[in-house]
């Protein structure tokens, strides 16, 4: 798969996407009647990810764009895998994004009793029949695409018999695997999933919502195209594999003489360093690759949420990213510039120091606490002006002072004048060294003119760094993410390994930095922006005792000079 060069876009009103193509023709030959109604369909087995978030805004924004109406359908058909667990923490992601399903909550399980009646009514008409065949009998029989298969012994049984055996079924009269009910369709047709596919398998196991009331249940192919039917839905949006299945879902409806809605398929989001099946996501976490679903690495909304992402940023990388018809990769840096562009608008701006040394002002008297005013957000004067406690002794970052700065270096250096941000220009003197030759404190004097950070006599000075006062200063943990996998396509492995082995293993970096006392009693659902480094938020592990922040992105926009490369 080819990595594909989107450029960021506004959303585009005018050119609209085939998807909403098809629907504007539709209200205008009135195939629906003017109606739009979707669906968002999880299978409750899992956290959802970013692929799915690209669905429910499509699902939900089309919709609203068409002044219709979006139902939310769990697709519960499968008991051994499913849980309420899942269940809620959809519900909590798709109120996060910012959707509403109003009282259109669905389970394909809702409409088991219909489906069986479905089933014994194709039966009926002579388009279905219990079949004997265990799983690897009937693979066996398959043939391939170029090869018929085999029809079933059981293919031709009477209609009462088959009647029967189904009934017995559902009572529990046979073992797992002994019989399921097939449709009878056509064994040679080229496409696969018509040779006679499996409607119902017997499972005795517990569903979520049913409890033991059901031994058999529909396959999804079976339940799918009919709750869509039951529902209503005028458009039923799904991603490209569905498509060869479609003649399926058509040959149902059709068969049972019931509404038909039109299905579309749109191709599936892939990102570049990041897996998306829910199996294998479910894998990183039972194996403790990562600390579970809401891992700030992870490619859930739970954990993008938890990671600082804001909705806003995940509904307008939906709409840049458009639908295709074709399966691409869409660069994880054009996800990561969506995120920057929103934060920049929103973040509070506030100064810590992630890897400090101590500066200390000869001049500046010892007791002395002063405070200084600074700007919250230059992007948005309504959030106003702080203040911040500045002190004879501070920290400020490592990599902002060199003691053999090389030409192009305009932070501090001996000799060297810097502005400290909304304080005051300094000049080092000496700096103090350990047995090591490591520097300990960085020694400068101060010009009292300057205070604010403003030029006393036109001066200039080349570098602004930021700081944060030794004394008031607190600690804090901030977690330093990095991409999960160094691999741009992790499915992608070669012989005898797998995603695992693309791991990243400096995902993660724990670090102990000094941020300005603000944070302390500071907004926790507010997003942050470390002045010249990050935006950061609080994590969910931060208490009063101990902050913790998680980084959510760099400031440095690897996208934007990519695409004007
Ligand atoms: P996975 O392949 O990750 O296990 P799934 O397709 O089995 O996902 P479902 O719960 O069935 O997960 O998905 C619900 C809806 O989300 C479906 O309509 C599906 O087409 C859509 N969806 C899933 N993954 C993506 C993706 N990567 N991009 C866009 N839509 C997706
Ligand atoms: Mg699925």
């Amino acid at each position: 798969m080819e990595i594909k060069s989107t450029e960021p876009k506004e959303p585009r009103e005018k050119g609209i996407h085939f998807i909403h193509q098809i629907i504007e023709d539709d209200n205008k030959t009135g195939k629906f009647e003017q109606r739009v109604h979707t669906r968002f369909p999880p299978e409750p087995n899992g956290y959802l990810h970013i692929g799915h978030a690209k669905s429910i805004c499509l699902n939900f924004g089309t919709a609203a764009k068409y002044g219709g109406l979006t139902n939310l359908r769990f697709d519960d058909t499968n008991p051994t895998t499913e849980d309420t667990e899942y269940v809620d923490s959809i519900r909590d992601d798709i109120r996060w994004l910012g959707f509403s399903w109003d009282d259109r909550e669905y389970y394909a399980s809702d409409y088991f009793e219909q489906l069986y009646a479905w089933a014994v009514e194709l039966i009926r008409k002579g388009k279905a029949y219990v079949c004997d065949m265990s799983a690897e009998e009937m693979s066996a029989n398959r043939g391939n695409p170029s090869v018929p298969g085999k029809e079933s012994p059981s293919r031709n049984r009477s209609v009462k018999e088959s009647l029967d055996l189904f009934e017995g079924m559902r009572k529990g009269e046979f073992k797992e695997g002994e019989k399921t009910l097939r449709a009878k369709i056509d064994m040679a047709s080229p496409n696969m999933h018509m040779r006679d596919p499996v409607m119902y398998r017997i499972m005795h196991a517990h569903h979520h919502r049913t409890g033991d009331k059901w031994c058999i249940y529909p396959m999804y192919d079976y339940a799918h195209g009919q709750c869509d039917s039951i529902e209503k839905i005028t458009h039923s949006i799904c991603t490209l594999e569905f498509e060869v299945h479609r003649p399926l879902y058509d040959w149902f409806v059709k068969e049972l003489g019931i509404y038909a809605p039109q299905q579309i398929e749109f191709a599936r989001l892939n990102l570049s360093y990041t897996v998306m099946s829910k199996r294998k996501l479910l894998q990183l976490v039972k194996e403790n690759y990562v600390n579970g679903w809401d891992d700030p690495r992870m490619p859930t909304i739970c954990g993008l949420r938890r990671r600082g992402y804001t909705p806003e940023s995940l509904r307008n990388f939906a709409e840049i990213i458009g639908v295709a018809k074709r399966d691409n990769v869409i660069d994880v840096a054009l996800l990561e510039h969506c995120v920057r562009e929103d934060l920049n608008k929103r973040a509070f701006r506030v100064m810590a120091v992630l890897n400090p040394v101590k500066l200390v002002i000869d001049n500046y008297p010892e007791d002395t606490v002063e405070m200084l005013d600074a700007i919250n957000n230059p992007e948005d004067p309504e959030m106003g002006t702080r203040q911040i406690p500045f002190s004879k002794e501070i920290y400020i970052e490592k990599d902002d002072f060199m003691e053999n700065p090389s030409k192009k270096y305009y932070r501090l250096s001996p000799g060297a004048e810097v502005r400290l941000r909304y304080a005051y220009f300094v000049k080092c003197t000496h700096v103090v060294k350990d047995s090591d030759g490591e520097i300990t404190e960085i020694h400068c004097t101060l010009d009292p003119a300057s205070r604010g950070g403003n030029s006393p006599d036109g001066r200039k000075v080349q570098g602004t760094i930021h700081w944060v006062s030794a004394t008031k200063g607190e600690q804090a943990e901030v977690r330093l993410y990095d991409r999960l996998f160094v691999k741009e396509n992790p499915d992608d492995a070669e012989e005898g390994k797998d995603f695992k082995d693309y791991l990243n293993a400096d995902s993660l970096k724990l670090i102990t930095a000094v941020v300005e006392p603000y944070l302390k009693d500071a907004d926790t659902n507010m997003k942050y922006q470390f002045e010249r480094i990050g935006y950061f938020c609080f994590d969910k592990d931060s208490s009063t005792e101990k902050l913790v922040f998680n980084r959510t992105v760099t400031l440095k926009d690897s996208w934007t000079k990519q695409a004007t490369k």
